[in-house]
């Protein structure tokens, strides 16, 4: 897939459009996501140009992939949510109804979390 540079999340890092801003930096941005699925869920993107996981992993240098992920664990420790425990979301593509095509990671917590996908009766 071709990055396209006024997808929804590039509108946001670049200011065009608001969002309810946790943290940001030169490289990373983390926002609330406008339709929450748990009492925490936090949206937290690497500013650079990626589609996805699969693209950011495969295309970003080692410290940029490094930084980023010690990032996402700041900002779940710095949200309180690293004793009770969180989920990271990733969607890749049409099977995993990614909807926004700019990289990011879902954080969610503070309640328990139950299945990972719809229809799990196992993880519940
Ligand atoms: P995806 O399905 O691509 O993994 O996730 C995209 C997420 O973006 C969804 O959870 C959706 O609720 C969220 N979202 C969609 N539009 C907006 C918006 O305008 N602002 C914010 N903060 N989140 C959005």
């Amino acid at each position: 897939m071709i990055y396209d540079s006024n997808n929804l999340f590039a509108r946001i890092i670049k200011g065009e459009l608001p969002c309810d801003k946790v943290y940001e930096d030169d490289h990373v941005i983390a926002f609330h996501d406008i339709h929450p699925a748990a009492p925490i869920h936090v949206l937290i993107l690497p500013k650079g140009e990626y589609c996805s996981f699969d693209d950011f992993v495969f295309k970003a240098d080692s410290d940029t992939v490094r930084n980023f992920y010690l990032k996402v664990r700041e900002i779940a420790h710095s949200l309180g949510l690293a004793e009770t425990g969180y989920r990271l979301i990733m969607n890749h593509g049409p099977h995993a109804s990614q909807t926004v095509h700019h990289y990011h990671v879902h954080l969610l917590g503070k309640r328990p979390l139950g299945p990972l996908v719809a229809g799990d009766n196992y993880h519940a």
